[in-house]
C-alpha cells in the first residue's frame, strides 16, 4: 500500500506567496514566535510576496530570531 504523499503534504502549510518569476512560491511557512508574522523563508529579501524570514532566520518584520514551525 501506497504512503498518501498528497495527504502528507496538505498537512504541511506551504507558502502561497508568489515568486518573482512569477510561480506560487510553496516554499515552508514559517511563524515568528515575537511577532506572529507567517511566510517563507529565501536566500535573500523580496523573492517572494509572502516571504517573512531571511536566510538567516531573521524575521523580516521584526527583527527577531524568532523563527518557528508554522502549525
Ligand atoms: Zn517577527
Ligand atoms: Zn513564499
Amino acid at each position: 500500500m501506497a504512503i498518501a504523499y498528497d495527504h502528507l503534504k496538505a498537512d504541511l502549510a506551504l507558502c502561497t506567496g508568489t515568486r518573482k518569476a512569477g510561480q506560487q512560491c510553496n516554499g515552508t511557512v514559517h511563524v515568528c514566535g515575537q511577532c506572529g508574522a507567517r511566510g517563507c523563508k529565501q536566500n535573500r529579501p523580496g523573492l517572494c510576496s509572502e516571504q517573512a524570514f531571511d536566510v538567516l532566520d531573521q524575521c523580516l518584520k521584526c527583527g527577531a530570531h524568532a523563527m518557528q514551525p508554522a502549525g
